[in-house]
């Protein structure tokens, strides 16, 4: 037996891993040969892995952890929990105190009359709920052939079946079925690699028309939803022109069709705010929350709907739900955190302290010449690699060969940072003090450096014809 807190060496746990633990996302055989880290522990925005390296967590997890790791409260209140009810349903006439509590928190801070939580274990499990609910929701009202959900190319919005036939991602299409039907893609507003000549303001108009071009193309009778992140999150911190979110609210606002605010990574203070559909004034009908809801201490998601979609839906028998939905452990927990982001003050530091000094940081990335542009949003930044910034070209090497040099550089270096192609992404803990701001900022450069040496030495160093 392997025990988990007096583990064997590095190398025969990465042995055990090879042989028996199949990763998401990954070149399983790959893995195998390069060995994978292995993390024992992390505290505040620094991981350790098994052979005692502290490495800078960039990416808070997997965008996740806003209060940063290690917290206390969050392992006493999951502790009692167990102790007092570890585990009941919410199916069938019956709840419990911390998914009460934690809906009726949830209502206070979500946007305007989004006042109902139906709870996952996941985003990708909330996108599903979506799915189901925008269309039983229309049929409800009589208009059963509105099924039809518009979302976008490079979108992410989970790895099931629905929620990932929702998502943009070619390589996920490719496999095992995707997309099912009615479910319908438009372009994304990624200025950089696709705006041309365009200005950014234009381009964002442009691409906010095709879900119009989209509906009438259709037929408004034809289409449900729209469903879209604030900031595209791993689709490469994509953060789109000013002109975008104002044109899609117009659109919505006109014809009949649900908005769904995928604020998975956006929510819980990421941009600056509890939800970016403030930072961006947008008007959702449902929004899909996880990851920072808890702060990744337990796997908890939902989706926060209307008071009117609450109604109808909640006029018939709605034939769907977890056996976690609302689990007593996740949701004490999703709720010590929401405390500790309130009472601590979380987001008037981000506001005050952090965000601001990040940007100025982030941007000054910009100097270096393998850096196009830089964009941030709160405390979610990506920067664009390129071999000319002024033309904003691409390598000529296959898109994200360079993206990967530069992660590996970055690793190598003790910083977490990911590359989405060639972009390369962060999204650090909230909590992040300023003296660890700089030490990420001293790290990319370093890594940017050595990348930019590779990729003389190896000829790579080259724009797409
Ligand atoms: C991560 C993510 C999801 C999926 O959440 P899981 O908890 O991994 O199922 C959905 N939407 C967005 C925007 C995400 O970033």
């Amino acid at each position: 037996m392997v025990s988990i807190t007096n583990h064997l060496p590095t190398a025969e746990l990465q042995a055990l891993d090879a042989a028996h633990h199949m990763h998401p996302f990954t070149a399983n055989g790959e893995l195998a040969e390069k060995g994978v880290r292995i993390i024992t522990r992390a505290s505040g925005v620094t991981l350790t892995d098994s052979e005692g390296n502290e490495i800078l967590d960039g990416m808070a997890g997997l965008w996740c952890v806003n209060i940063g790791y290690g917290r206390d409260e969050l392992a006493d209140v999951a502790a009692r929990q167990m102790r007092e009810l570890p585990y009941y349903n919410t199916f069938f006439q019956t709840t419990h105190v911390p998914s009460i509590a934690l809906a009726a928190k949830i209502a206070e801070l979500a946007p305007g009359d989004l006042n109902h939580v139906f709870f996952a274990s996941g985003g990708s499990e909330a996108n599903d709920t979506n799915i189901r609910m925008v269309r039983h929701y229309w049929a409800l009202k009589g208009k059963p052939t509105k099924s039809v959900i518009i979302a976008r190319e490079n979108a992410y919005h989970g790895s099931s079946v629905g929620s990932g036939s929702l998502g943009g991602m070619k390589p996920m299409h490719e496999q095992g079925g995707l997309p099912i039907p009615d479910v319908h893609h438009i372009g994304q507003p990624y200025w950089w690699a696709e705006g041309g000549d365009m200005t950014p303001e234009a381009f964002g108009l442009k691409r906010a028309q095709e879900l119009e071009e989209a509906i009438l193309e259709m037929g408004e009778d034809r289409v449900a939803a729209f469903i879209a992140e604030p900031v595209q999150g791993a689709g490469g911190v994509i953060i789109p022109p000013s002109t975008y979110w104002p044109e899609i609210q117009r659109i919505c606002d006109k014809y009949e069709i649900l908005l769904i605010v995928d604020e998975v990574i956006c929510g819980f203070g990421r941009t600056g705010k509890w939800f970016a559909s403030n930072t961006f004034d947008i008007r959702p009908d449902i929004i899909t929350i996880a990851k920072g809801l808890s702060s990744g201490y337990a796997a908890i998601g939902g989706s926060i709907v209307t008071d009117e979609i609450a109604d109808v839906i909640g006029s018939d028998e709605f034939n769907h739900g977890y056996t976690y939905s609302g689990h007593p452990v996740a949701a004490a927990v999703a709720l010590e955190n929401l405390r500790i982001l309130e009472e601590e003050n979380v987001l008037g530091y981000v506001n005050d302290t952090a965000a601001p000094y990040l940007k100025e940081k982030w941007e000054g990335l910009t100097d270096h010449p393998l850096v196009g542009e830089a964009c941030i949003s709160g405390m979610m930044a990506s920067i664009a690699l390129t071999p000319d910034k002024s033309s904003r070209a691409a390598f000529e090497a296959e898109a994200g060969t360079v993206g990967y040099i530069c992660r590996e550089r970055c690793f190598a270096n003790n910083l977490i940072m990911r590359h989405v192609g060639d972009r390369m992404v962060i999204s650090p803990p909230l909590i992040i003090t300023l003296a660890e701001i700089d030490t990420l900022i001293e790290r990319t450069l370093k890594s940017l450096d050595e990348c930019l040496g590779i990729l003389k030495r190896d000829g790579l160093y080259k724009a797409a014809a």
